[in-house]
């Protein structure tokens, strides 16, 4: 396994292997890997000549600076799982490499900057938009593999794959979670044993609305029902539950069964905040 540090050292790899005309799978992440971030490099290592994988906290997408400093980190123990894995590149910058303090590049997404992580982590997606174009530009992946948990970081991603003519392949992997329910997230290692054993009300709550809309409650139903559970059954302080359509991430008012519709959720344990939704089909 080749582990790059360096920019141009990254480059003239990269280089190497397009002369060579192998296909190029890529899996963004944060590190702290669980089976989620696993799950994503092996569709990669199935569909392409070589996968890299790349750890980096991105600092210019925590708006907040705690979160930014608990954020899990765990390199070595990261890096024994992408051997065993037999990932066939990591790339590991230091933020100084790809940040100069004069950067001005300041992305603006629109409708999708504004709703659910959007709203209520502001800046968010703009750092997570500069980051995946910086990397694309890097790597040049003909595939990009990224998890639906996180289902608005998805959307934006697609949307700056298209508009700057990134010659990539979004490629959704659906999400990987815990036998009781709950999403892998790398946030779940901060959980305390008793908070993780609540962490599953989240998922209860998408799986029980879910349950209800299909059986043909209305949305302004379902979402009173997961407002009252989170008041009243479970420790988890909640954020924002929206019914979305899939397509665009708009608020649903009624389900049209031509639709593909998502619920998406999240909420605070503690200091650690989860996210999750799930599909209604
Ligand atoms: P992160 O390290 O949290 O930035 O995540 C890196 C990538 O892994 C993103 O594309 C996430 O959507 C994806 N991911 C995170 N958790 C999961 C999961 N439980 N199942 C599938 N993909 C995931």
């Amino acid at each position: 396994m080749e582990v790059i540090s360096e920019i141009k050292v990254l480059r003239s790899y990269i280089a190497q292997n397009k002369l060579q005309k192998k296909s190029i799978g890529f899996t963004p992440t944060m590190g702290a890997l669980h089976e989620g971030h696993l799950e994503l490099i092996r569709n990669s290592q199935k569909e392409n000549d070589i996968s890299v994988c790349s750890i980096f906290v991105n600092p210019t997408q925590f708006n907040n600076p705690t979160d930014l400093k608990n954020y899990p980190r765990e390199t070595d123990k990261d890096l024994k799982k992408l051997k065993s894995l037999g990932c066939d590149t990591v790339f590991l910058p230091s933020a100084s490499d790809l940040y100069e303090k004069d950067d001005v590049l300041n992305f603006d997404f629109g409708y999708l900057e504004t709703i659910m992580e959007g709203k209520f982590r502001p800046g968010h997606f703009k750092g997570v938009g500069l980051i995946i174009a910086k990397l694309f530009n890097l790597v040049t992946p003909t595939r990009a593999y990224f998890g639906t948990k996180d289902l608005q970081q998805l959307a934006l991603i697609q949307k700056l794959t298209k508009e700057l003519f990134f010659d990539c392949e979004i490629v959704p992997v659906k999400t990987v979670r815990e036998d009781d329910g709950l999403a892998m997230s790398s946030r779940n290692k901060l959980l305390s044993a008793n908070e993780r054993s609540n962490a599953v009300d989240l998922f209860k709550a998408l799986t029980a609305a879910k349950e209800k809309l299909i059986s043909g409650e209305a949305v302004k139903q379902a979402k009173d029902f997961v407002t009252d559970y989170f008041k009243n059954e479970s420790k988890i302080e909640l954020e924002y539950f929206e019914v979305v359509r899939t397509s665009d991430l708009k608020n649903v008012d009624q389900i049209d069964p031509n639709e593909e519709v998502s619920l998406c959720i999240a909420g605070y344990l503690g200091k650690v905040r989860l996210i999750d939704n799930i599909s209604l089909i």
